[in-house]
């Protein structure tokens, strides 16, 4: 590795419950995948094809670490979403194959600037820079599969300051996760190190400095960060 002309980057990872770290190497994420919250946002919550976008690797805010309060946002918003840990890649994989190709289930937070996606969508702008951002994708314990199993239904919530915000059942899930799986690999292969990043049920809302976050999905795990 002579050759660069700066050390490279630490690989980012995230912690896996019983131990070790899952390497990751893309962040992807399906938008307006629950009803609710497709209605919420102006959407149409029908079975259209679903649309991705991405976040960094390096967005990560693991092992309940701080997230600091990014700039140029009056309208910094929560989004509690179920994350698809994927360990063997593929392009055009089947639905019926998608979750042997997943490693775990984590619970994590796609922070968005609100105001900027606003912008964005009127002006059919990229959503880059209001979902991209740093620090915008806390997460949690990745579980492994073998403990969760594939979860088809649960309960997915997300508290602000003790109160309830957010929340759904992953039973609600507009496209399922081998189905997304599917659609995702359809545009890009796949490779070991990717997160999905599956939609968020209702009750997206503004966060402020200070504030503490703890998302639950049943079966899964938890997602806590406290924006500073
Ligand atoms: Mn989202």
């Amino acid at each position: 590795m002579g050759d660069y002309v700066f050390n490279p980057a630490p690989r980012p990872a995230a912690p896996v419950e019983g131990g070790g770290f899952f390497p990751v190497r893309r962040i992807f994420c399906v938008g307006q995948n629950y009803a609710a919250h497709a209605r919420e946002m102006g959407g149409d919550p029908s079975r259209e094809p679903p649309f991705f976008f991405s976040k960094p690797a390096d967005a990560l805010v693991t092992g309940g670490a701080d997230t600091p309060f990014p700039s140029l946002t009056q309208n910094l918003h929560h989004e509690i979403e179920l994350v698809v840990a994927i360990d063997k890649g593929g392009a055009n994989i089947p639905a019926a194959r998608a979750e042997n190709h997943v490693h775990g289930y984590a619970a994590g937070l796609d922070l968005t600037r609100r105001d900027l996606q606003a912008e964005a969508r009127k002006t059919g702008k990229p959503w880059d820079m209001s979902k991209g951002f740093d620090n915008s994708a806390p997460l949690g314990l990745i579980r492994p599969a073998e403990k969760t199993g594939h979860p088809k239904a649960g309960r997915i919530s997300l508290k602000v300051n003790g109160v309830v915000t957010q929340e759904g059942d992953l039973a609600d899930l507009i496209w399922s996760v081998p189905e997304i799986i599917a659609a995702l690999s359809a545009y890009v292969a796949l490779a070991p190190g990717d997160l999905i990043f599956t939609g968020t049920p209702s009750g997206v809302g503004p966060l402020e400095r200070g504030d503490v976050l703890l998302g639950k999905i049943e079966g899964v795990g938890e997602v806590r960060t406290k924006v500073v």
